[in-house]
């Protein structure tokens, strides 16, 4: 054969993954112009309350109406509810039956961060401090010694609901947790460095003013429960009926020269949540309903009432087929999910974490995984390939550029996604993600283009005719 035979050949046989903007540089341009609005909506929405209400109102303002169970739909109308100030679900009624399956695109809108214990306050070495618990899984030592906000809600005896949020303006004081001077640092460091800073160290300083009356044992703690007191007319009692979340201060960003990439606190899952929430707003009389569930509880194993293992969202499945005489079961049958959450970036900085083959790499698209799961695969939703092949296929006619890999090497570690808990209600489920660097850290890193494409996906799964 003929060396240019074989340059087609090479063409047609073999895979080789490439990077879309390396081709089209105006693609890096349409990506930028749509993540100014994820952009907003990181800083919006720093905690799963805050991304609820925005989004709310994002779903009035494109005319949603708040579902009403008595009422009965038809094609091309919009609905949403919101369970719990926590959980979004919106939805295009399709102009197919229910029994033709629903077009279900999920993701999760609560992030790594520290809530507060129930009985916070405390003073100390004339400081007031706040004791946090951890949520989900965070690298404790990557909290210290940077801004940090206070975002969340008081309820009151009275059933006020108050809501807070200090630390964003730049007029705002930010709160923070310290770390030893490396002078003294000779024990900490024999420290493990996932013990380099422990739960229990992870307190706020959030005052170091004292009330003027020298008889008040602790002065600090009272002075900052006075000013708490005339901004919120709280007393220290109420912090048990308190959600607060401690989230790293500041607005999502770009990162580097070219501004490719952006970094921001709480991109898992939002990154996927802003494209899931734009593609269910765009999406016009399609063929089945379509729906986006932002559910609340994965970092913490989607269990309760805003978790993805609750029957919230499922209820609301029923009950749209109840509406329209639809067989569930036969709904449940005919649907598809697309289960949208993070995955690891291949890092060149860690490189002994992943496995160059099968890792997914930050602007080389969207990325698909037919499984998650850690060592052996377990606690997997391991996709059909039938079922893979739809959604590539889709991809490929939408020009959507996409990868499909692993997280990292096997034996290191792993995690799921909430595509498991749809699944197992026998509904056709795949996951697929934008990948991010720094992963639960407080500034994880993403791609434009990589949001974009899971945009472009979602929107051809919404307007999909089968
Ligand atoms: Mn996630
Ligand atoms: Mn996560």
């Amino acid at each position: 054969m003929s060396e240019k035979n074989m340059e087609t050949l090479a063409k047609e046989l073999l895979f080789n993954p490439e990077y879309p903007t390396d081709k089209n540089k105006a693609l890096l341009d349409e990506a930028s112009a749509f993540c100014e609005g994820y952009k907003a909506f990181l800083n919006a929405g720093k905690t799963e309350r805050e991304v609820a209400a925005y989004s709310e109102k994002m779903l009035i303002e494109a005319g949603y109406q708040k579902f009403d169970d008595a009422a009965s739909y038809k094609a091309g109308d919009k609905i949403y509810f919101i369970n719990r100030n926590k959980c979004v679900v919106a939805a295009t009624i399709g102009s197919e039956s229910m029994e033709k399956g629903f077009r279900l695109s999920i993701a999760h809108i609560d992030s790594p961060r520290l809530d507060l214990k129930p009985n916070p306050l405390y003073e100390k070495a004339h400081f007031s401090m706040l004791q946090t618990h951890y949520y989900g899984g965070i690298r404790k030592y990557q909290w210290a010694t940077m801004p940090l906000a206070i975002h969340g809600v008081f309820c009151k005896a009275n059933g006020e609901t108050v809501n807070v949020c200090v630390g964003e303006d730049e007029n705002d004081p930010v709160f923070c947790i310290t770390d030893l001077l490396p002078h003294l640092s000779g024990e900490q460091n024999e420290r493990k460095l996932a013990d380099g800073i422990k739960g229990e160290e992870l307190n706020l300083i959030i005052g170091s003013e004292s009330v003027t009356d020298e008889t008040v044992k602790e002065g600090v703690k009272l002075n900052t429960m006075i000013l708490l007191n005339q901004k919120y007319g709280i007393v220290e009692r109420d912090f048990i009926r308190a959600e607060i979340e401690i989230v790293p201060a500041g607005k999502a960003r770009d990162v580097g020269f070219d501004r490719a990439l952006i970094g921001a606190y709480g991109q898992d899952d939002r990154v996927e949540a802003y494209p899931a929430l734009i593609a269910e707003i765009n999406t016009k009389n399609p063929a089945f309903t379509t729906v986006c569930v932002l559910t609340d509880k994965e970092e913490t194993g989607s269990q309760g009432v805003t978790g993805m293992q609750s029957a919230y969202a499922f209820h609301f499945l029923d009950q749209l087929c109840h509406m329209q005489g639809a067989d569930v079961i036969r709904a449940y049958q005919n649907s598809k999910c697309l289960s949208a959450d993070v995955t690891a970036a291949y890092d060149p900085n860690w490189e002994s974490a992943f496995e160059p083959m099968n890792g997914t790499y930050a602007g080389r698209g969207v990325a698909f995984a037919k499984y998650t799961g850690a060592r052996g695969k377990g606690g997997t939703s391991d996709a059909n390939a039938e079922l893979v092949t739809y959604f590539t296929d889709l991809c490929d006619q939408a020009n959507v550029t996409w990868q499909l890999g692993e997280m990292g090497r096997i034996d290191l570690g792993g995690g799921g996604t909430i595509a498991m808990y749809v699944a197992n209600r026998g509904i056709d489920t795949l996951d697929v993600g934008v990948p991010v660097l720094s992963m639960h850290s407080p500034f994880e890193l993403t791609h434009k283009v990589d949001i974009l494409m899971l945009y472009k996906t979602l929107v051809a799964f919404n307007n999909a005719k089968a």
